[in-house]
């Protein structure tokens, strides 16, 4: 098992590597693209409940800001590698691009396990690191926002953290913050919303009717729970899914709502009555119409991809698929929508909270939801159609429109000095 995982920044690379080879982007520009522009390790002390000092280590990476300031999310787990946090922060700067919102690229991570550390030693470790990485940060500079184990209450220590260095609140600095302090109204459910949009797309597309369909879902975070009610809300049937405690199976459909209800009360799936226990990587070759990773990255990889049953992946995570699993997916002729698009629904609704606070002016949420809705199909229809015209699988499609409108920046803005 452990030889078919990845490292994801080649991962990245490799995919990246692939569209500039057909895009015939110069040696040079393909040098420059696949590098991540600056990145910050920091290494910092917090003070734990017992009064013990712990070293924590964090990484802000900036893969690219040739299309706007770098955007992207925060991580906390103990997984977290400098080369994870490259390859998320490259995977940033196509998803804005061709979803064709104003930003570049970036991501931060910090290795800990928020599991188990205490409140008051979240917030510690959290003003902390983000004191060391404001050199970095800024609403003109670089965003963050939410991303694994992060949340909206983690967003507003960082930018009430920020806002103390200025002396006044900046509220743009972040993005995925509580309502009360310039948080968007939509922004927690907008990567699930994303991730709905394309799957009824994609589903249209394939003539799936909604109560025909199988759904699974692994990860039941802010992404795999909401989406799950969601895809229910839909019409689906929804008979797997799974968190860090394993998964859960029902072929005649799980109750989403008593689903969600009884993982919020035990804190986790585990013992969910009326339905079979199986792995997370049982739950990934589960018979079912459409598998939706919403976890982490190399799950799909060469030993599994042969037993998939599912007629097509919707990938909600980042990277869940390495190149090798992608080819036998496609050589089975079962699709895969692309994190890079399936998963911008967060980004696209971070940039319209961007936006309001910028302007001080809020819109409603019937509103995020129509533009983010509009953004997302478009961006399907134009991989769609750019994967139909140069005979490639999606992914390739989702990454030739991004790519080349990242080059085309690059290009336009030339060589400095
Ligand atoms: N962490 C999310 C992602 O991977 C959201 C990033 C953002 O909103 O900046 O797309």
């Amino acid at each position: 098992m452990a030889i078919d995982i990845m490292n994801p920044y080649e991962m990245a690379v490799a995919q990246f590597e692939d569209a500039g080879r057909r895009l015939g982007l110069s040696q040079a520009m393909r040098a420059i693209l696949s590098k991540p522009k600056r990145e910050l390790t920091v290494n910092f002390p917090v003070r734990m409940d017992n009064g013990d000092v712990r070293m924590f280590t964090g990484y802000r990476v900036q893969h690219n800001i040739n299309r706007g300031p770098a955007k992207g999310g925060i991580r906390y787990s103990p997984q977290v590698s400098l080369d994870e946090v490259r390859a998320l922060a490259m995977w940033m700067t196509w998803k804005c691009a061709v979803v064709g919102i104003p930003f570049g690229g970036a991501k931060g991570g910090v290795i800990c396990d928020p599991h188990q550390m205490s409140h008051a030693e979240l917030e510690r470790l959290t003003r902390r690191y983000a004191t060391e990485i404001s050199i970095l940060i800024g609403p003109d500079s670089d965003i963050p926002a939410p991303d694994m184990n992060t949340n909206p209450q983690v967003m507003a220590w960082i930018m009430d953290t920020y806002s103390m260095h200025k002396g006044y609140s900046v509220p743009a600095a972040i993005t995925g913050k509580p309502l009360a302090i310039g948080g968007s109204e939509g922004r927690l459910e907008a990567t699930a919303r994303g991730v709905q949009f394309v799957t009824r797309e994609a589903m249209r597309d394939r003539g799936m009717k909604p109560e025909e369909t199988t759904v699974v879902i692994q990860g039941f975070g802010n992404v795999g729970s909401i989406t799950a009610r969601l895809i229910s809300e839909m019409g689906c049937k929804v008979v797997g899914v799974s968190d860090i405690s394993g998964g859960v199976y029902n072929p005649a459909g799980l109750d989403v709502y008593k689903t969600l209800r009884y993982s919020r009360e035990h804190g986790g799936l585990k013992g969910l009555p009326g339905a079979e226990a199986v792995t997370n990587q049982e739950l990934l070759e589960l018979p079912c119409t459409v598998l939706i990773p919403a976890a982490l990255e190399n799950q799909l990889t060469r030993s599994n991809a042969p037993r998939i049953q599912a007629r097509m992946i919707i990938e909600a995570a980042n990277g869940p698929t390495t190149p090798e699993a992608d080819m036998i997916l496609n050589e089975r002729g079962i699709p895969v929508i692309p994190d890079i698009l399936a998963n911008a629904g967060g980004v696209t609704v971070s940039y319209f909270e961007w936006v309001q606070d910028l302007q001080r002016f809020f819109w409603a949420e019937n509103e995020i939801n129509n533009r983010l809705e509009s953004i997302m199909t478009r961006a399907y229809r134009a991989m769609c159609d750019k994967a139909e015209e140069q005979q490639v699988n999606l992914r390739l499609g989702a990454y030739l429109l991004a790519v080349a409108r990242v080059a085309e920046a690059t290009e336009i803005r030339g060589v400095y000095p």
